[in-house]
């Protein structure tokens, strides 16, 4: 017997709706690419969302038509979430930061046909184009003003908007329809497609919003500093409308000063983003000695949160930090370092620790940890093993790859190599194509950085397992110093001493001016590896 419930399906457009008809009157505040600063409410959005399907209609999209984007995060951004997948075409987020070839690649593979881009992106686009065979359209996300001269074949979104009246109705359909589309950003081989519906991408908001992971609600003020490209800006432009948040977009420019200042003036209360943009913003708060007066949680994903930076921004500045894990395939939310109420009395150290973890899953996520044979292993905090991810929002094939089966057992191998405690929070220990093996032993890469990174004349630290003629690997440390610094080598060994297994400490210590970091602000530890592989040998 069924039960006698309303059926409604989990559609994007639902999370709009309920924002305009619950939230009509909270605003959405944005830095925009020409350089001013937008205000308007979620009424508005909801309001030109609907124009912007209806000129997508006019453009002869149909459901199902990839539409991609080039673009900041910014509320004609947030139209085109809500625009595209509401009308029920596909979102196709595309990373700026992406080498040209590989944006051809990728949207050729999506078959995207419309592209809509930022004025920033306009001489790539205008490069591209005719390398771009399956775009009908090129939008430029601004006014005619801005067209170039001659426009050629680009259009201007405020134009299509403004031949629209708005008078719309989002339409309903299947929740497992797709919604939008990311793609992996392919350290190894060619980037894979990820899928998302409205079903995964509905219950994924809820997830985000609750109080065990970013806990967002109607009284915060989001700052979505993680790009809106990098696997949807982590879901918060999709969570702050399920709960009415205040939302503000900085733009293209994400530099610590101009982000202190947007989220000072704001009030931002809750800031997303991946560590070294936390970085560049701690750094220019200290040379000022200024403090985040009204932030309450920094939202810390992407890479491994340093547990000096925890520290930092727990003591001086008073912001709880929510270490988040996940994973382009797990939409991404996969885990978040919040404590339970067993570690409220622990002392600062032992939350600390917790916290510095990446955390533990909400109800729709599950982890467990395996052997190389694939046997399930102990939640001990210490054994470590190859981290499987299943879930509600959790990708079953790459997009186009239907007859590929990526799952084992009905688990997504995730890659990362991990620990889990008995209260269920996971710590990375690597990625798995990164993890140091020594006589047959692992040694933790992202230990060593954390513990680096903790030394206060060092601002990068990046860990790779070289050749040893006695134990096959040995870990290098490669770092960046602070300017000015003349910190040894032997003394940065030192800084390890009682801090982790004495076999564990880098055998060797290599100075450079940077580290190659990829498109979505991660270390790129392949071409360190390719430089510094024979530096214990020679
Ligand atoms: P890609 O895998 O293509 O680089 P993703 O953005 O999907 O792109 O990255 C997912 C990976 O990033 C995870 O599998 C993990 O290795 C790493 N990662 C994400 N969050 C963290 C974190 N908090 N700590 C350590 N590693 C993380």
């Amino acid at each position: 017997m069924n039960g006698l419930m309303m059926h409604q399906p989990l559609l994007v457009s639902s999370l709009l709706t309920h924002a305009e008809r619950h939230h009509g009157r909270q605003e959405i505040v944005s830095r925009r690419v020409e350089g001013d600063l937008h205000r308007y409410t979620f009424s508005d959005l909801a309001a030109r969302s609907r124009q912007l399907a209806q000129a997508l209609e006019a453009l002869g999209v149909q459901p199902g038509t990839r539409i991609a984007t080039l673009a900041w995060n910014g509320y004609r951004h947030l139209e085109l979430y809500y625009g595209v997948s509401g009308s029920g075409a596909i979102l196709h987020t595309l990373n700026p930061r992406l080498h040209p070839d590989q944006l051809e690649w990728i949207v050729s593979d999506a078959e995207d046909t419309v592209l809509f881009f930022d004025l920033t992106f306009l001489p790539v686009i205008e490069e591209l184009a005719p390398r771009l065979t399956s775009v009908r359209h090129f939008v430029l996300m601004s006014d005619r003003d801005h067209l170039p001269d001659p426009a050629g074949p680009i259009l201007a979104y405020e134009d299509l908007l403004k031949a629209q009246d708005g008078m719309y109705d989002w339409p309903e359909f299947d929740e497992a329809a797709a919604s939008s589309l990311c793609y992996t950003s392919g350290t190894t081989g060619n980037p894979k497609g990820v899928l998302y519906s409205h079903r995964s991408t509905v219950l994924h908001s809820f997830a985000v919003a609750l109080p065990d992971s970013v806990g967002l609600s109607a009284r915060d003020t989001v700052l979505p500093i993680v790009p809106m490209f990098h696997v949807n800006a982590w879901g918060l432009p999709y969570a702050a409308c399920m709960v009415g948040a205040k939302v503000v977009f900085p733009g293209p420019d994400l530099d610590g000063g101009a982000l202190y200042d947007l989220q000072e003036t704001e009030q931002v209360t809750v800031s997303a983003s991946v560590p070294t943009v936390w970085q560049g913003q701690l750094q220019f708060v200290k040379r000022r000695h200024l403090r985040f007066t009204t932030l309450r949680r920094a939202v810390i994903g992407g890479a491994a949160c340093p547990p000096a930076m925890l520290r930092e921004l727990e003591e001086t500045h008073g912001v709880t930090v929510v270490h988040g894990w996940g994973m382009t395939e797990t939409s991404p939310f996969g885990t978040a370092s919040v404590l339970k109420n067993t570690h409220l009395q622990a002392k600062p150290e032992e939350r600390y620790a917790v916290q510095g973890k990446q955390g533990r899953c909400v109800f729709g996520m599950d982890l467990k940890i395996v052997d190389d044979a694939g046997r399930e292993l102990a939640w001990d905090g210490v054994s470590a093993g190859h981290l499987m991810a299943r879930g509600l929002w959790v990708m079953s094939h790459y997009f186009g790859q239907a007859d590929n089966d990526p799952l084992v057992d009905g688990w997504f191998p995730t890659g990362d190599i991990a620990t889990i405690d008995p209260d269920g929070f996971m710590q990375i220990t690597d990625r798995s194509k990164d993890v140091i093996k020594s006589g047959g032993e692992w040694i933790s890469s992202i230990e060593i950085e954390n513990i680096a990174m903790g030394h206060p004349d060092i601002t990068t630290a990046a860990c790779i397992g070289v050749r040893h003629p006695k134990w096959d690997e040995r870990p290098l440390l490669v770092a960046v110093r602070k300017r000015g610094s003349d910190v040894s080598a032997e003394e940065l060994r030192a800084h390890f001493e009682g801090k982790m297994a004495k076999w564990w400490i880098p055998d060797g210590v290599v100075f450079t001016d940077s580290v190659p970091m990829g498109a979505t602000g991660k270390m790129l530890k392949a071409p360190l590896r390719e430089r510094f592989q024979d530096y214990l040998i020679d």
